[in-house]
């Protein structure tokens, strides 16, 4: 197609040019706060999107949509088979191509996931502790995703972008240890409010450390200075005075940005999604599998996003949980 792709406008002014696709919905952790220990049912493997699907939905997303950011997601996305190809057919769409993992497997893949084309990847970290790593995630990997952080530094997949959730009577005490490694080993830290999106439904927001109380706890150690935020971008940024880091927090509970979002997903099984916490989704694979020509498609995601509520009501008496857990909606 050589005409300019018209932008993805929701009712309320909104721009979407960011994408995050789920590739998988399976995991080889089971983060306390994320997945359920055992019991968790996966979706039926020819319900996952193969790669040729993916690489149309994305090709239709950037052409005639205006996405121009797609961060790779899951479940865990390392788990995909043939990631490396599919990041390479993805990167060739011209897009600015990122990936979210818990850094299990990065060590081995990292210089080839670089050089298919990848820019950049946020790494899961909750603990610098090992039994507490085995502790949260119910396995013993935190040597794993160590070498995997390391080796994504030196692959260039950088700015390392460190995600933590701080979870009270788990990890809290760790904030400043977290900001401290981070800041000396040259990744960004940020620090994620633990959201109702468990695929238990065990959230309790008694247990959420919100912004306020991880800024404070940052506040005690380093001196920080505001950069605020970068556009639509969900962390707020504070530098450490003296030092060229950067500390994040992402306030996704307590000062939501729904008002800013440019965010949609899709997820592993085809479904789009506009907003994390939506409760309805949009069937892109019915109508790829139907055979359905690329102005469908584009039809069917512009009303999805035009259908995109003001925001979530996490907290309030109207909240309802999305059907689905984070590690299914894609993260
Ligand atoms: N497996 C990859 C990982 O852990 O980075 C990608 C998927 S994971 C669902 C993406 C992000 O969501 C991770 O940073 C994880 O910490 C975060 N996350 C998972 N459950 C969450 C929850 N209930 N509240 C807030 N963040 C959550
Ligand atoms: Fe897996 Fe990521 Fe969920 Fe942890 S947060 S269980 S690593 S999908």
């Amino acid at each position: 197609m050589n005409t300019a792709p018209r932008p993805l406008v929701d009712r309320f002014g909104r721009v979407h040019t960011d994408l995050r696709v789920s590739l998988t919905d399976r995991c080889n952790l089971r983060c306390t706060y994320c997945m359920p220990a055992e019991g968790l049912d996966w979706l039926p493997r020819d319900g996952v999107l193969g790669d040729d699907e993916v690489v149309r939905l994305v090709r239709i997303a950037v052409e005639r949509l205006g996405v121009a950011s797609v961060r790779l997601t899951g479940g865990e996305p390392l788990l995909r088979r043939g990631l490396t190809g599919l990041v390479a057919r993805l990167a060739a769409l011209g897009v600015d191509l990122s990936l979210t993992t818990n850094g299990i497997g990065l060590a081995r893949t990292a210089v080839g996931l670089r050089e298919a084309g990848l820019g950049r990847v946020n790494v899961s970290l909750d603990t610098l502790r090992p039994e507490r790593f085995a502790a949260i995630t119910r396995r013993d990997r935190l040597a794993d995703v160590l070498a995997g952080l390391a080796a994504a530094k030196a692959a260039g997949l950088g700015p390392v972008k460190v995600n933590a959730v701080p979870v009270r009577g788990t990890n809290e005490d760790e904030i400043v240890p977290l900001a401290e490694f981070a800041v000396e080993h040259g990744y960004r830290m940020r620090f994620i409010e633990s959201m109702p999106l468990d695929a238990q439904g065990a959230w309790d927001r008694t247990a959420m450390v919100t912004a306020q109380e991880i800024l404070a706890a940052l506040g005690k150690r380093f001196d920080l200075v505001p950069v605020g935020r970068h556009g639509s971008a969900p962390a707020e940024e504070w530098r450490i005075a003296g030092t060229d880091a950067v500390v994040g927090v992402i306030a996704s509970v307590t000062r939501p940005f729904c008002g800013g979002c440019d965010r949609v997903r899709l997820t592993a099984d085809g479904q789009l999604r506009n907003c994390l916490f939506a409760t309805e989704e949009s069937d892109l694979r019915a109508l790829l599998r139907g055979g359905a020509d690329d102005a469908a498609v584009e039809a069917a995601w512009r009303a999805s996003v035009a259908g995109k509520g003001p925001g979530h009501a996490i907290g309030s008496a109207e909240f309802v949980r999305p059907d689905r857990p984070m590690s299914a909606i894609g993260g």
